[in-house]
Formats: structure tokens, C-alpha cells, sequence
């Protein structure tokens, strides 16, 4: 007996003529994400994607799969030789292994090949009857059994399964192109990004660093929150911009209220300049409405001011307790609240304008020399691939430890 599991992808099959491109990205994708286990065949096919799994561990691959976007939902299929004295027993056994006692189950029989000696409600029936016989504590229910037994009858095999998980939904990541995502060492912006690869996003992080008011512990919180988005879409390069030089010159140039205007600006202008020479395609970051002053509507407009590059806010609209429960789900939220500063909290004014106009933030910029400024910090990004969930610093202390 061989399990093999078929995967279905929803969503994908309306996109026409981009159908072919869609299932080679999520093949690509779930090959990825089950790499240790390199004894896996995957083999795309018109409707479905089957993975074979030869071997591999069927529950570990279950939980890879649960997180790779652009799978709808998927099934484990067991396939038998055309026997129907094997595929009686290994129902029954099948069954047996769901705790059954005290619940509802139907088989339902698909015939493909209608050669075969036995109609559909011929094996529904014996098949259902071997079950009641051995396990007298079910009960058949045609309707909304709690247990579905699917038998496909194929050329050569049976193919039967009784459990349907949940994929991720979403789309292939890498299919809508890239994006370049502002990643500060909050609860929102790694949720932002986890968002933008569900749509399909291949995404880069882009983190602003201020030492020596912001800590090492601060830029490698960072890395970690990016290490923890491997896990949906692979490798990510995060990409950290010095930005000291340029917060002090704000600080000493611009007035109290136009502070935080100015450095929003500021690291919008860098993330455009990134986002061009890494050739992605829009900007995501992770403001919501409303929550501090530079997130208003108003504050939008005079930051957006400065580039027309789209900028998605996948968690904009969403309430912060909304926000958590992602961040919880995709396990960032214990490292978001750990307390280290980032650039913004630490030169952040005590009165902000909730109004800030865009004629005056660029008024304040002509004492700064914006061009020279950003040039200085372009020639100092440094580029790190983060590569899995391990954090950059597990892997750090590995290779240490192996030192020693
Ligand atoms: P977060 O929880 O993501 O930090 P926040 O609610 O604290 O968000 P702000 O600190 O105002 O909001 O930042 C708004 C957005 O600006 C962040 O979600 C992030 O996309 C971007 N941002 C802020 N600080 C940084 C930083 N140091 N590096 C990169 N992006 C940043
Ligand atoms: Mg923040």
C-alpha cells in the first residue's frame, strides 16, 4: 500500500491561461517546504497536484503542507491493488483507527473505470456492511456522517481516503511578483508580511536601524521575525538600512511636530530606492488606521507623498486585537513584545501632528540635504539571506557550539 496525497487548489483554477505558470510556482513551493523529506515525488496534473510520499513520515508532511499558500485544502489517498478482499479489510482497519465508537459513517464509491464486476452500490454496500460487522458501536448515515470513506475505483487501483485538511488558501507565493515589506520589530508589520505572501507575494524585509540608540538585540529581533516568515515562503533577504545619521539630522533640523512626517518620509524614499534596485514591484508595510499619529489619513497622505509606488497595508482596516490573533497564529507575537526599542520609538516626539500637511514637510526638507543623505545610507545596506525558521542567532550559537 502506497500514500500518496492529493492536493487541490481552488483559487488557481480560475486564473485561465496563468493555470500551467500558477501549478509549477506551488509545485516549486511544496517542494520546498517538504525538503527534508527528499524520498517525495510531487507530479502536477491538470486539477490536482499529488505528492507521493514514498516512505516519508505522512503526519510531518501533513503539518509542512498547512502552511504552503495557494492549497486549498488536500487529502491523503491510500492506494491499494484492485482487490476487494484487501480493500474490505483495510477499511475496516482504516475506520477502526478514526474512534469510531458511537459515530456516523458512509462509504461513498466513485467508479472510473466502469469495466469493473461490481457496481458503486454494490461496493458501497459490502464495504458498509464489513465495517458494521466488525465495529458494532457506528452506525450508518448517508447524510452528514462524521465519517466519509471515499473508494475511487481506478484502471489498476482503489483509491481510498477519509480525511480532508484545511490548506492555507491564498496564492502560490512568488506568482503575484515581489515586494519589498517595511519590517520594524512590532506585532504588525511581520503580520503585514505574512499577509502579502498569502496573496502570493514574494517579499523582502527592509529594516531601519539606528545604532547606537537602537541595540544589536533590536536589529536581531528583526531577523528573527523574518526568520519565523521562511516557513511560508522560503528564503527571505532582509535588507538593514543605517539610519542614524539621517535621525540625527532630522533631530536637530526639523521642528518637534514635523519630526516623525520627515522620518516617515525619509524611510519611505529608502524602502522606494530598495524596492527599485531589487527589482520588486510595491511596498507593504504594516500601519493600521488610526492607531498612532502617523497612521492617520492626513499622516498617509504627506508620508505617501514622496513616491508612486503602490503601497499595500494589508493589516490597515483590521482592529489590533485582530492583528494578534494572526501574530499568534503565525507564532510572531511572542517575539514582537519583547521590549527593545526601534528607531522610531526611541526619536520619537512627544506631540506629533495627527494633521501634518505635505507642503510643509517638504518645506523642512530643504534644510536637509535628502539626496546626499539617502545616497550614504544605500552604500551602507547590508544584505543577509535568511534562510529558515531556525533564528540567524540559533544558527550563530550552532555554529559556535560545534567550535567549541
Ligand atoms: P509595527 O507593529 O509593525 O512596528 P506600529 O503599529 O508600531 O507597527 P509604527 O511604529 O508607527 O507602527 O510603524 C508603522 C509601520 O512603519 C510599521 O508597521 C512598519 O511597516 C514601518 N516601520 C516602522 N519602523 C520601522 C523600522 N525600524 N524598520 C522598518 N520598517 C519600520
Ligand atoms: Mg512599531
Amino acid at each position: 500500500m502506497e500514500t500518496r496525497i492529493q492536493i487541490r487548489f481552488g483559487e488557481l483554477s480560475t486564473k485561465g491561461r496563468n493555470k500551467r505558470r500558477f501549478i509549477q510556482k506551488l509545485a516549486q513551493n511544496i517542494r520546498f517546504a517538504t525538503k527534508e523529506f527528499s524520498q517525495i515525488k510531487i507530479k502536477p496534473d491538470h486539477d490536482f497536484i499529488f505528492l507521493d510520499l514514498n516512505g516519508a513520515d505522512e503526519k510531518s508532511v501533513i503539518e509542512k503542507l498547512k502552511d504552503v499558500f495557494g492549497i486549498q485544502s488536500f487529502s491523503p489517498v491510500y492506494v491499494l491493488p484492485r482487490d476487494f478482499e484487501t480493500a474490505r479489510k483495510f477499511i475496516v482497519d482504516l475506520v477502526n483507527d478514526m474512534e469510531p465508537a458511537g459515530k456516523t459513517f458512509k462509504i461513498a464509491t466513485r467508479r472510473a473505470d466502469h469495466s469493473y464486476e461490481h457496481d458503486t452500490n454494490w461496493l458501497n454496500a459490502e464495504f458498509g456492511a464489513a465495517v458494521l460487522e466488525s465495529i458494532p458501536e457506528i452506525a450508518v448515515q448517508v447524510k452528514k456522517p462524521e465519517i466519509t470513506v471515499r473508494v475511487d475505483v481506478k484502471k489498476e487501483h482503489f483509491l481510498i481516503s477519509t480525511k480532508k485538511y484545511q490548506g492555507a488558501g491564498g496564492l502560490p507565493v512568488g506568482t503575484s511578483g515581489k515586494g519589498v515589506i517595511m519590517l520594524s520589530g512590532g506585532i504588525d508589520s511581520p503580520v503585514a508580511g505574512y499577509l502579502a505572501m498569502k496573496r502570493g507575494v514574494e517579499i523582502e524585509a527592509v529594516h531601519f536601524h539606528s545604532p547606537p540608540y537602537t541595540s544589536p538585540q533590536a536589529l536581531q529581533k528583526a531577523k528573527d521575525l523574518t526568520a519565523k516568515l521562511t516557513r511560508y515562503g522560503g528564503n527571505v533577504q532582509f535588507i538593514e538600512v543605517p539610519f542614524t545619521e539621517i535621525q540625527e539630522e532630522i533631530k536637530a533640523k526639523v521642528p518637534e511636530g514635523y519630526l516623525m512626517t520627515v522620518t516617515r518620509r525619509m524611510m519611505l524614499r529608502l524602502t522606494d530606492a530598495i524596492r527599485e534596485q531589487r527589482n520588486a514591484l510595491a511596498i507593504f508595510n504594516g500601519e493600521s488606521l488610526g492607531q498612532v499619529a502617523s497612521q492617520t489619513l492626513e499622516s498617509m497622505i504627506a508620508i505617501n507623498d514622496v513616491t508612486n509606488t503602490p503601497i499595500i497595508r494589508p493589516v490597515a482596516t483590521l482592529d489590533k486585537q485582530e492583528i494578534i490573533d494572526i501574530a499568534q497564529k503565525i507564532d510572531t507575537f511572542d517575539l514582537s513584545i519583547q521590549p527593545f526599542e526601534d528607531c522610531c520609538t526611541i526619536f520619537a516626539p512627544t506631540a506629533p501632528k495627527t494633521k501634518p500637511r505635505a507642503d510643509k514637510a517638504r518645506y523642512y526638507e530643504d534644510k536637509l540635504d535628502v539626496d546626499a543623505l539617502i545616497q550614504r545610507a544605500m552604500d551602507g545596506l547590508v544584505i543577509t539571506n535568511i534562510t529558515s525558521e531556525l533564528s540567524s542567532q540559533q544558527q550563530n550559537k550552532d555554529t559556535f557550539s560545534g567550535l567549541l
